[in-house]
């Protein structure tokens, strides 16, 4: 006999656990299962543009984070193979001033750990680990979800927020698999100890090669220094893990600068991570199940958005919520129309971005020319990314003030 509950999320990942705080702070309860032991994060670092600390605050979280975080002073972004500079992104007051909320950097775990601090608070909201879906059935009027345990439930309605090989998505689309970009990541931290000596500390540092970059910054205050290396295999085979190796890893990176290799000495080399995304599709709703997150819209990760939009999908869902107490299929259909048009465009604009770091030949002179004629406090180009409120009217509506910024972010 299935127990019957009134919502399910499927995959305690950053983005389970934001809709659940979402969904409770509209009024409702949610139940979250994940099958790992434990609610944990692999890897390390993770990027928090302003889109995503806005919603942290909503959620009620930025002040905890703000503890754990790094704000870094800018962006830089070098040449990996010449060690020039070719272009920086004040991350500093003006940045604060133009977005409102901060740019920061911070461990995974640290992101996973206040989220669950939040959940384990709300009572209306029931995290179960150890449990994993293995069959999603959609009963028109609700949703039947089975369990490798044995057990099952029955629920009102269920949210698929189970990463990127989703086993929620197969029963709404039909898109096959995953696409491998035949990019491998490793990545990890160093402590800060053993940084090298020619690191930036204060900065978020990304190195751009032939088909490779680099990225570097502190996560945890004096204590840890992230670092991830992407490069493409020429040795790609599908369905294989034979590809992307660390010896792969090291002849790539032989032809870098010496500021990235001595970086590169420091990687762990322990696990690989290869490149996925899928092409944006029109409709991740079905009755009373719906997407988020990367289950919905997995992206590549060169412009570090994957975490920040499943954050956008939480408060958005919350949102519908809210304005549409009870009727759950247009609350997931409003979802979506609000968000597969955001999404879809950020994941292209990730793949976009993956071509302009990654460029070969002539392109590497007019990119870093081009790109060096920005001013550092130029934000053009990422007022539709890290501005976007969700509300069109507010995005329009002048900066925040300097008293609100500082208290929203703890610098001045
Ligand atoms: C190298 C790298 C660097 C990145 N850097 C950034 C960055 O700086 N900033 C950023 O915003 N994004 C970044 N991303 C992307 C980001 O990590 C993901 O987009 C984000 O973690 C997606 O969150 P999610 O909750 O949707 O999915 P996931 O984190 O994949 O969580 C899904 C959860 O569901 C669980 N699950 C899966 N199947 C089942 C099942 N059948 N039953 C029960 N539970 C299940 C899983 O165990 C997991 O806990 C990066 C990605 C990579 C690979």
């Amino acid at each position: 006999m299935a127990h019957r509950i009134p919502l399910l999320i499927v995959g305690g990942g950053i983005g389970g656990l934001a809709a659940a705080l979402a969904v409770s702070r509209a009024g409702y309860t949610a139940h979250v299962i994940e099958r790992t032991e434990a609610f944990a994060e692999l890897g390390a670092g993770l990027q928090l543009a302003p889109n995503a600390t806005r919603v942290l605050d909503r959620l009620g979280l930025l002040d905890e984070i703000k503890h754990h975080a790094v704000f870094p002073k800018r962006l830089v972004m070098g040449d990996a193979l010449s060690g020039a500079l070719i272009t920086t992104v004040d991350l500093g007051q003006t940045f604060l001033d133009h977005f409102g909320y901060p740019y920061l950097v911070m461990h995974r775990g640290d992101l996973l750990g206040a989220q669950l601090n939040a959940c384990r608070n709300s009572p209306r909201i029931v995290l179960e680990s150890n449990k994993e879906a293995i069959r999603i059935e959609d009963l028109g009027d609700g949703v039947r979800a089975e369990f490798l345990d044995g057990s099952s439930y029955e629920c009102d309605a269920l949210i698929g927020a189970d990463g990127l090989h989703s086993l929620v998505r197969r029963t709404i689309a039909d898109d096959g698999d995953p696409i491998c970009a035949q990019f491998v990541a490793y990545r990890g931290t160093v402590p800060m100890d053993e940084v090298p000596k020619d690191a930036d500390l204060d900065s978020m540092t990304i190195w751009v090669g032939p088909d490779l970059h680099f990225v570097q910054y502190c996560i945890r205050p004096g204590e840890l220094f992230n670092q991830v290396a992407v490069f493409r295999s020429d040795k790609y085979t599908p369905n294989s893990d034979d590809w992307g190796t660390p010896e792969e890893l090291d002849e790539h990176f032989a032809k870098t600068c010496p500021r990235v290799r001595h970086g590169i000495a420091k990687l762990r080399r322990g696990r690989r991570w290869p490149m996925y995304d899928r092409l944006p599709i029109s409709n991740w709703t079905r009755n009373r199940i719906t997407l988020l997150g990367d289950a919905a819209h997995p992206m590549l990760q060169y412009i570090a958005q994957g975490a920040c939009q499943a954050l956008e999908d939480a408060n958005c869902l919350g949102d519908k919520m809210a304005e549409h107490a009870g009727d759950v299929t247009e609350v997931f259909r409003g979802y979506q129309e609000a968000r597969i048009p955001r999404t879809s465009r950020v994941q292209e604009a990730a793949r976009f971005f993956g071509d302009v770091k990654h460029i070969h030949g002539v392109g590497v002179p007019l990119r870093n020319a081009l790109l060096a004629r920005r001013a550092s406090d130029d934000f053009d180009y990422f007022d539709w990314l890290y501005g976007y409120t969700g509300c069109p009217d507010e995005e329009e509506s002048a900066a925040p003030s300097e008293e609100a910024t500082a208290r929203r972010t703890g610098i001045r």
